[in-house]
């Protein structure tokens, strides 16, 4: 028998995936204009030419041993300065290559991080709703995910108090994600700085270090001018993991990195067990060429204001139908409060007309689906139709 836990985590397959694969079946059935699959976060918009470009160049200018062989764990050094020199110019630290791991995405990068920080037992604060991942991530290394609610009267604004109240002497960490999926929410300096305060207040009290894993594949995607904070600014033992998933529009390329600043706790011996740990994991270090693509991409992003035309063509086109949502201020999600408290139904309904969605349960938060707006603006306007039966069927108007 294989292991137990792992055959029942294979016998419930994520609601993210189930709809994404039933949207592959539907688009074989129906064509796919006419399926509105709103299910994954997979970007619609391309990466931008210059990611091409750099794959063509580094292709033809580069020696092929250089690209393509085993190199430091922790990647190449001088796209790892490339990296620390970005962070220092946007953000306005001061730190070096040597504190950048590059990593297989955010995701390898959290495991990484995780596995060098937990003991068995160690509790992992997050505020809900979040990314479901989180919750095997934190058990794959015998830690314990402790959920806590956001306001839902404030927008789901992290409830700083409640958190307080959560950590006791066995708290080893806090993941935050912001811009967040599901939310779409951007925690703004202030909420930042009431946290991190509250934090430090926690580690004296319980003489412990807790560290703050900042979680940030959306970094970039903020509109309407918003500014996502840079967390190590504000919280000393902080650790961010980034992406170009999103940002560079590169998920299956498995690119990113961590950013372990000098001023943490037991500095030297945390980022040598995360580079350790980012080898044993079986990663051994991020993807070669892409680590190179993106070190000449720094300063690149997607289309960013054809996802902000999409969150304003969907957000626009649901409150005039009379459904209830906050703006999304960030990330490629809006959050949905469904017209009826049994998301489940709601989904349903709308899976005959061909709209797929997830259920806020896959983020420990019912009442709620959410809705991937990377997709082509045509599957938005496209998806209207339905959304005005939904209305119609719900008396939203
Ligand atoms: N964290 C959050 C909040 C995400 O939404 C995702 C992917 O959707 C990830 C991490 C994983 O990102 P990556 O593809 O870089 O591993």
């Amino acid at each position: 028998m294989i292991n137990e836990k792992m055959a029942k985590t294979a016998g419930s397959n994520s609601a993210v995936r189930e709809m994404f694969e039933e949207g592959t079946r539907l688009k074989k059935l129906y064509g796919p204009e006419n399926v509105f699959d709103f299910s994954i976060g997979n970007p619609y918009f391309p990466a931008p030419t210059s990611v091409k470009t750099a794959i063509v160049e580094i292709l033809d200018t580069l020696d092929s041993n250089y690209i393509h062989g085993y190199m430091s764990n922790d990647g190449y050094p001088e796209v790892r300065q490339t990296v620390a020199e970005y962070i220092n110019r946007n953000f306005g630290d001061d730190i070096s290559g040597d504190n950048i791991i590059m990593t297989v995405g955010a995701a390898g990068g959290l495991n990484a991080a995780l596995k060098a920080l937990l003991n068995p037992g160690d509790e992992v604060l997050v505020p809900a709703p979040f990314f479901l991942e989180y919750g095997h991530y934190v058990e794959n290394y015998g830690g314990v995910l402790v959920p806590v609610n956001s306001r839902e009267e404030d927008g789901f604004m992290i409830n700083v108090q409640a958190i307080g109240e959560a950590i006791t002497s066995k708290t080893k960490a806090m993941i935050i994600n912001n811009p967040n999926n599901p939310t779409g929410v951007i925690y703004p300096a202030s909420v930042v700085e009431e946290l991190a305060a509250m934090l430090e207040a926690k580690q004296k009290e319980y003489g412990t270090s807790i560290y703050l894993i900042s979680d940030e594949p959306y970094r970039e995607l903020a509109f309407d001018g918003a500014q996502v904070p840079y967390l190590p600014k504000y919280y000393r033992n902080t650790i961010v993991g980034y992406s170009w998933s999103k940002s560079l529009s590169l998920p299956g390329e498995r690119i990113g990195y961590l950013e372990i600043p000098p001023r943490v706790d037991d500095y030297e011996v945390l980022r040598s067990a995360i580079s350790i740990c980012a080898r044993i994991l079986g990663f051994v270090n991020a993807p070669s060429l892409m680590q190179l693509v993106v070190q000449r991409c720094i300063n690149e992003t997607c289309d960013i204001a054809a996802y902000d035309n999409n969150r304003k063509l969907l957000y626009n086109g649901l409150t005039e139908l009379g459904y209830t949502c906050a703006k999304p201020e960030g990330a490629f999600y809006l959050w949905l409060k469904t017209p009826t408290a049994d998301e489940k139904e709601f989904i349903a309904e709308a899976k005959k007309h061909n709209i797929l969605l997830v259920p806020g349960t896959s983020f420990r938060c019912p009442g709620y689906v959410r809705i991937a707006y990377c997709v082509s603006p045509d599957t938005i306007k496209g998806s209207m139709k339905g959304f005005a039966e939904l209305s119609k069927l719900y008396n939203l108007k």
